[in-house]
């Protein structure tokens, strides 16, 4: 028997991953509560009922006799059915720790690759999965990017490309992927952490147990959280420089390998996309974790030109009379924005939303050149508005003060007015969506809308 057989199991939050986690504790014979504060949530779980799970709508204290409650990793730690449950005794874990402790039960567990980081995350462990499918590897990238890593596990997958929020790295203990890389770190949900030293200990949990650990030696945060990585595990990074021993970099416009092997060609600066700087990292990032799995050089180029990019990541989803539109709604903080602005020389930025605690002068200050106008939209514009007076007084601003579709239409409308031909006008919020829409991808598809619609209402405007 597992060591979840006959024990009583709480499961807060009914949303995909705890789905996911009760179907897995159900299936190894533990007996399973589901409680959420939406009745409307547990209805979406009814069909687990038929399997013996309890669903109950709001519990704020674990029932007596629980073991163990897997959370949500959405939930924050002070929470107050999480913080009873502490105070109880009663261990908390997430649905990654549980799906580490079921793979480990199992005769042969699968390969974890890890990758964590402020951003590039999903655009890495995908690029990782193609490389090792390449290859012939049968493997899955899992965890944030989607789908959750305890449905990855019950798979039997060979090799598991993980994707680690901040979020789920809190819950997780006892989690140690074979290798693992943190991206970079910048502020980001420093509300729910409540500091940015207390979310680098969250990502630096990612490093615990590796025998290879991947470190991006130009970002300060992660080459420092690599260096107090177990003493006994194998260290490689990766730069955007010519790479010294030990590292991955860029050479001559080719990705090259100084530290699985000695000096060979990657793939070339071609292969990799998106274009821009930050998806040459994400590629080194994921050739050093295949490479550290033992995939072939050759192999890396035939991956990186088979990745299929992900939807709102610098999409240009529309082009005309010289200007075009480009979605990067993922850009949710500014070390994102940051990047998509980056690789543009003359931009009308459409920008702003949720902060979740993050400023915005640096971002402002170190874009003023490329920014031809401001349209700002979402509930913390203000910040924006007050930053760009600060370091980019030049620059028009025009502020929305509509919430939804309805915003952004007015946003892309305004940001169209300013357009000049060999603009840019780039949807990079650098702040979370949820005070306007659903999620990140609501908020492209609004702006990808509003962009139809503006062009079929004035196709010869500029
Ligand atoms: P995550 O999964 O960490 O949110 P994504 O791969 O989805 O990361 O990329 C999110 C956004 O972050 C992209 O749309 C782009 O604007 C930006 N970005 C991607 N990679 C990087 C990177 N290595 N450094 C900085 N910004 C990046």
């Amino acid at each position: 028997a597992g060591r979840f057989e006959g024990r009583n199991v709480l499961v807060a939050g009914a949303g995909v991953s705890g789905r996911s986690a009760a179907e897995a504790l159900l299936a190894a014979g533990a007996a399973v509560t589901v409680t959420d504060a939406s009745a409307d949530r547990l209805v979406a779980l009814a069909s687990l009922q038929a399997q013996g799970a309890e669903l109950v709508a709001g519990l704020v204290e674990p029932p007596t006799g629980t073991d163990l409650v897997v959370t949500s990793p959405g939930w924050r730690p002070d929470a107050p059915l999480l913080a009873a449950a502490v105070a109880a005794g009663v261990e908390v874990i997430g649905e990654v720790e549980l799906a580490w402790r079921l793979d480990q039960e199992k005769e042969v567990p699968a390969r974890w690759l890890a990758v964590t980081g402020t951003n590039g995350k999903t655009t890495t462990v995908s690029m990782l999965e193609s490389v090792l499918r390449a290859a012939g590897v049968d493997v899955v990238a899992c965890g944030n990017v989607g789908l959750p890593v305890v449905d990855a596990v019950r798979a039997g997958h060979e090799v598991l490309a993980v994707e680690l929020s901040s979020f789920q790295l809190h819950w997780s203990d006892s989690v140690a992927a074979f290798a693992a890389v943190v991206l970079n770190l910048a502020a980001d949900h420093l509300d729910w952490h409540g500091s940015l030293a207390a979310y680098g200990d969250a990502k630096a949990k990612v490093y615990a147990g590796n025998s290879v650990v991947v470190a991006n030696a130009d970002d300060e945060w992660s080459t420092r959280l690599s260096a107090a990585a177990a003493a006994d595990a194998r260290r490689v990074s990766f730069t955007l420089g010519a790479p010294a021993e030990g590292q991955l970099g860029v050479e001559g416009g080719s990705l090259v390998d100084r530290a699985f092997g000695d000096g060979v060609v990657l793939a070339e600066l071609a292969d990799v996309h998106p274009v821009g700087p930050h998806n040459v990292a994400n590629a080194l990032a994921a050739a050093a974790l295949a490479r550290a799995y033992g995939v072939d050089p050759a192999t890396v180029a035939d991956g990186l030109r088979a990745f299929q990019p992900g939807a709102h990541r610098s999409v240009v989803v529309a082009a005309a009379a010289g200007v075009s539109y480009v979605d990067d709604s993922k850009a949710t903080n500014p070390h994102a924005a940051d990047a998509a602005l980056r690789a543009h020389p003359q931009v009308v930025w459409i920008a702003g939303g949720l902060l979740k605690g993050a400023e915005v002068d640096e971002l402002v200050a170190a874009n003023a050149d490329r920014l031809t106008a401001v349209v700002l939209i979402g509930r913390d514009r203000g910040r924006f508005a007050a930053a760009l007076a600060r370091h980019a007084p030049d620059v028009p601003v025009r502020e929305v003060a509509a919430g939804d579709d309805a915003g952004m239409l007015e946003a892309v409308r305004a940001a169209d007015e300013f357009a000049r031909p060999g603009s840019v006008v780039l949807l990079a919020p650098a702040a979370a969506s949820m005070d306007m829409f659903t999620d990140y991808a609501h908020r492209g598809r609004a702006f990808a809308d509003a962009v139809r619609a503006v062009l079929s209402d004035a196709p010869a405007a500029h």
